[in-house]
């Protein structure tokens, strides 16, 4: 009789990280979904950021223990995070591997994969049987490999190698192994048999529910391959091994998803074991936990001896790069996250050339007895490039109107996630038309690029001078909104987001220097727009007055505070108290941020009598400091 080495953790208080990798997947949406961009960009084989959905101005930045970018195979994920924790299945110790994250952002293909394209499940099965088959027979031991594959679904434990499964019992033996008495466990001895158990157990679990998608994507697939090594000589001694491969219900917040024919309670207790699973991660990897609470749900119980401990474990992290999974995206990386830091750089702000009306362009040009330069022109056309053939998805294919859109975007789903059923409706219609305003807007930049390409060449040809193409920082037929978070990077074309709205009157405003992207604006923009009266004549006078470079600095800083600024900073600013940076706090809470200075008149209280004061004083407090 073989005698069992007691190798779980059961009184090793040492406990090991679960380490996590990230896993984006490609788009497999509409076009017009990928025209959008991604709402995630990675940044290098551990980090990637993502707009911050409470202040748009800035991306959340994570650390993880790996990044894999949407081109990374499935071999390259088995083979940089799978393969290395099998050989310790051999010697008695257990491994898990699970995919989380949102309904279809690639768990299932990351696990199961398609037959062209295999994933970690068949993947380490493999490697298994290779493993074993490797081992020196003089090492003196015999290996048996065995499989389960079970379901656990409404925190019910359902086998799914037996039709007539019944809820099956969770049980801890006196080593601390966990064990299921009368769950079938079935002997392979290659990888064709497993594939021949294993194949219709999936079909069995898809099929056996009429809303099969709903099932699937709430359920968690857990299958668990058992390694038991026998020693042939005396004592015999004997180890077990288990890795278990889980294909993770979806992480996806049922309540803002609107699901119908769940009843909250319901969804409660569906997901209360990927709620407790992020408890038992985040005090595993916090390492403070006085007590890891596995007994609290099904998963976690049955995973207790894998997970943690002295087992190896690792997370992926599914998510997808489109808008619509972007709460949920959010979401799982911050259960997945290592680490996570604000950083006050919004990158979708990389965008594409503003696009301007020729005519006006051509006749600034010509006043200011000047032609484009070379650069200038080779920088547009490649940006140009760019745009269109969309190579580059995570940094130039935005709408000329996407920040502001983004920020409704945001606000409505803010508010989808704490109103009721019956207000969702019309909240997702809001959606829907902001998505529809973005084609439309889209459409029409096209127009005007071609527009303007088609008007500038003629302008051009009219001259008899080599005329640089209408361009950036010029005259925008749309407003502009300034991002003041955004460092003008003199290598690169800052160009700030448009809002959707307000369609401004044309006015020249500002020239283009060399190649740099600095502005020297020949008349205050802004003060075109400031509303009418006396203050204005009074503002416009004073600030005339000015440098208009200091006073474009002076403006953009103040700008800055009322976007970013906390309350304090808020408070820091002349004629703004308490009850004012309060109600600026409250505006920017519900409409992103200020687009320009004047927005401010929005602001409840705020007249244009107490703008125009508060413009007087704060930029004059600003240049004397
Ligand atoms: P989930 O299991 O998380 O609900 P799926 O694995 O079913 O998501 O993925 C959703 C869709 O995306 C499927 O059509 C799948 O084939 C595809 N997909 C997911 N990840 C990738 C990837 N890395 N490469 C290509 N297609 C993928
Ligand atoms: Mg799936």
């Amino acid at each position: 009789m073989a005698q069992r080495a007691a190798v779980a953790d059961g009184g090793n208080k040492k406990t090991s990280r679960v380490r996590v990798a990230v896993r984006l997947r490609p788009y497999v949406g509409k076009q017009d979904e990928r025209s959008e961009g991604p709402c995630v960009k990675g940044l290098d084989a551990q980090n990637l950021e993502i707009i911050n959905w409470r202040n748009a101005t800035e991306t959340v930045k994570y650390h993880f223990d790996v990044y894999h970018d949407e081109q990374t195979t499935q071999q390259e994920v088995f083979l940089s995070s799978v393969k290395p924790i099998l050989p310790h299945i051999l010697s008695g110790q257990n491994a898990s591997v699970f995919a989380y994250g949102p309904t279809g952002a690639g768990k299932t293909h990351t696990m199961l994969g398609s037959s062209e394209q295999p994933g970690v499940i068949p993947r380490a099965v493999r490697e298994v049987f290779n493993l074993v088959k490797a081992k020196d027979e003089d090492e003196g031991w015999d290996y048996s490999i065995g499989m389960s594959y079970l379901e656990i679904y409404n925190e019910k434990v359902l086998d799914l190698l037996s039709l007539s499964s019944q809820d099956l019992p969770i049980r801890e033996d006196r080593d601390k192994n966990i064990l299921i008495p009368g769950l079938t466990h079935t002997t392979i001895s290659s990888f064709s048999e497993f594939d021949k158990h294993f194949v219709p157990a999936s079909l069995n679990r898809t099929t056996a529910s009429t809303k099969l998608n709903e099932r699937s994507s709430r359920s968690h697939a857990i299958l668990l391959i058992k390694v038991v090594r026998t020693q042939r000589a005396f004592p015999h001694r004997q180890q077990t091994g288990k890795l278990y491969l889980v294909d993770l219900a979806g992480s996806e917040d049922n309540r803002r998803t609107g699901n119908r024919g769940i009843r909250l309670k319901e969804s409660g207790a569906i997901n209360l074991s990927l709620f407790t699973l992020s408890k038992v991660v985040d005090s595993l990897n916090s390492g403070t936990a006085v007590r890891v609470p596995y007994r609290d749900s099904k998963l976690t119980r049955l995973l207790q001896d894998s997970l943690g401990g002295s087992a190896h474990s690792l997370m992926i992290t599914n998510i997808a790069p489109e808008y619509k999974y972007y709460f949920d995206t959010f979401s799982a990386l911050n259960f997945a996250a290592k680490s996570k830091l604000i950083v006050n750089k919004p990158f979708t702000r990389e965008t594409v050339a503003v696009p301007v009306l020729p005519v006006k362009r051509a006749r600034e040009d010509h006043e200011a007895g000047r032609s484009g330069t070379e650069p200038q022109k080779k920088k547009q056309k490649d940006e140009k490039k760019t745009e269109q053939d969309g190579s580059s998805p995570s940094a130039h294919y935005h709408s000329l109107s996407e920040p502001s859109v983004m920020d409704r975007l945001i606000a409505l789903e803010k508010l989808m996630m704490s109103c009721q059923d019956k207000d969702r409706t019309s909240m997702l219609k809001d959606v829907a038309q902001s998505r529809k305003e973005i084609q439309e807007l889209k459409e029409k930049q096209k127009e005007f690029e071609s527009k303007t390409l088609l008007l500038s060449q003629l302008a051009g040809e009219k001259h008899g001078t080599k005329q640089e193409p209408a361009f950036r920082n010029n005259t925008a037929p749309l407003h502009r909104k300034p991002s003041n978070a955004t460092k003008p990077n003199k290598q690169q074309a800052v160009v700030q987001p448009l809002q959707v709205s307000q369609l401004q009157p044309l006015q020249q405003l500002a020239v283009v220097k060399k190649q740099s992207v600095c502005v020297k604006r020949k008349q205050l923009p802004d003060q075109v727009e400031l509303p009418g009266g006396k203050e204005n004549i009074m503002e416009t006078n004073w600030e005339s007055q000015l440098d208009t470079s200091v006073l474009d600095q002076s403006r953009q800083k103040i700008l800055q505070v009322l976007n970013t600024g906390a309350l304090k900073e808020l408070k820091g600013l002349q004629q703004i108290g308490d009850k004012k940076a309060k109600l600026i706090l409250g505006w920017r809470e519900i409409h992103g941020h200020f687009t320009k200075l004047e927005d401010l008149v929005k602001v409840e209280g705020m007249s244009e009598k107490r703008f125009s004061t508060f413009m007087k004083a704060n930029i004059l407090s600003v240049m004397g400091k």
